[in-house]
């Protein structure tokens, strides 16, 4: 107990005694000493009554009070409850401050944003911008489900998936020449922030790049054609002198055409939202294709082995597929050192999905590196890279091709020991083998025997 109230306590117990004492005293002297004694208890109950009748009214009115002045037990109470009243009204005020402060902030973002309930879908509040980008109007839309507000937009589907769910080049309903790039982001039990960004200008910049890379990449073509024409007529034998200078000259004209190729696939993979033409891909097809192309890049400096482990096939384009494969077997023999071990395999997941995997016995890459290794032109060793004919565009264009078949591309690798490049594709992307009639008659027989 603080020291204020143990002496406010202290001097209400004094005066309790006392006044028993006195009381007892003048009862004696006057010969009433129980009826004297009744007189001033009954006395100090009443009075403590009052004083807590004082207390409820007052905290009743919720009016502003003012601390009282005295020593006693009531008094220190009443100190405190005023005390208490004095902190919670501040701190009241300084939330109201913050508040009115972070609406003020998100009333002035230039990205939409709308509070919506978790439960309800119901749109609690959104700032000014919603209204251009979004199309929200105030106060009528206040209250109403977002969902069936904005119709347009694919509010369902990012609040039914994870919980960063993100959509992009999203068409503005309020403007479709506005692209905007949103995302809900759940902040409370109840409530969840609705976020639309205008990404006009990005998408805009976006398809300049690639325009320009693809119209470079295209001009550049045939200037090289020429270039190499030329350069395959003059033969070193003719001119010993220019020899090292021609034999140079055609390795740098064919990094070059392998650079713009490489810029032509990628443009073109990125300008497709999907692939468009999809068919059966026969795996066992593909698989030895894969295993003669390794073995023609190896030139039998390496032990290569190739396992179908499943009768499965793929949903998709075979030559985009193939490309893809090819660059992780390609990147595989380039990276290994001779007499390693490279191991192209084929096999069902436990989701019902199917994974290629490319493994080798290589250099490896340090786990730094992995994350950033499908950016364009990213290399572990520029020299490595450049030695063996790498243009640095091969895993890019491999992710690429796999997003486009709903797939992904997962790298894991240790220094020393070998790397293993997977390619994973989704139930959907599957196709379980084409049972012929044959077949069945044959399978029949056989159980029949
Ligand atoms: P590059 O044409 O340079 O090989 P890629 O995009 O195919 O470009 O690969 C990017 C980088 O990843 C390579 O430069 C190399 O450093 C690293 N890399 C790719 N595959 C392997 C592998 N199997 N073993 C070791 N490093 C690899």
């Amino acid at each position: 107990m603080p020291l204020r109230s143990r002496l406010a306590w202290n001097r209400t117990i004094g005066e309790l005694i006392l006044l028993v004492a006195l009381a007892a005293g003048i009862g004696v002297w006057i010969g009433y000493p129980w009826q004297m004694l009744t007189a001033a208890l009954a006395g100090v109950v009443i009075w403590h009554y009052w004083r807590l009748r004082v207390l409820l009214t007052r905290l009743r009115s919720r009016r502003r009070s003012t601390p009282r002045v005295g020593d006693g037990i009531w008094n220190e109470l009443d100190r405190m409850l005023y005390r208490g009243q004095s902190e919670s009204r501040h701190s009241r005020k300084r939330l109201v401050q913050l508040l009115r402060a972070y609406r003020t902030a998100g009333a002035a973002l230039p990205d939409a944003l709308c509070i919506v309930d978790r439960n309800t879908k119901q749109l609690i509040w959104f700032n000014e911008a919603s209204q251009p980008l979004l199309g929200l109007r105030y106060p009528d839309d206040l209250e109403r489900n977002v969902i069936t507000s904005l119709p347009q937009l694919p509010i369902a589907q990012l609040l039914a998936g994870p919980l960063d769910a993100e959509a992009t080049d999203v068409a503005s309903p309020n403007d479709p020449s506005i692209t905007l790039s949103m995302k809900v982001i759940p902040y409370s039990n109840d409530l969840l922030m609705l976020l639309a960004r205008d990404v006009s200008r990005l998408v805009k910049l976006e398809g300049m790049r690639r325009d320009f890379v693809a119209n470079v990449s295209h001009e550049l073509r045939t200037p090289l054609t020429v270039i190499h024409g030329y350069l395959d007529m003059l033969d070193g034998e003719d001119y010993p002198e220019l020899s090292p200078v021609l034999t140079e000259m055609s390795r740098q004209s064919d990094r070059m055409t392998a650079l713009v190729e490489d810029l032509l696939t990628l443009s073109r993979l990125e300008a497709q939202a999907t692939v468009l033409e999809k068919e059966r891909v026969n795996m066992t097809e593909m698989l030895t294709l894969l295993g003669r192309d390794a073995h023609g890049l190896s030139q039998g400096r390496h032990t290569i082995l190739v396992e179908n482990l499943t009768d499965i096939d793929l949903h998709g384009a075979f030559k985009e597929l193939h490309s893809a494969f090819l660059n992780l077997v390609s990147n595989a023999v380039r990276y290994t050192p001779t007499d390693g071990r490279i191991v192209i395999r084929f096999f069902r997941t436990g989701n019902g999905g199917a994974v290629l995997t490319v493994s080798d016995t290589g250099y490896g890459i340090p786990a730094t590196h992995l994350k950033r290794l499908t950016e364009r032109f990213y290399r572990v060793s520029n020299s490595r890279s450049r030695g063996t004919g790498g243009t640095g565009l091969g895993l890019a264009i491999c992710k690429h091709i796999l997003n486009l078949h709903g797939g992904y591309l997962e790298i894991s690798s240790e220094v020393g020991i070998g790397s293993t490049f997977s390619c994973y594709f989704e139930r959907e992307s599957v196709l379980e083998p084409i049972v012929s009639d044959s077949n069945l008659m044959t399978a029949e027989a056989s159980i029949e025997h």
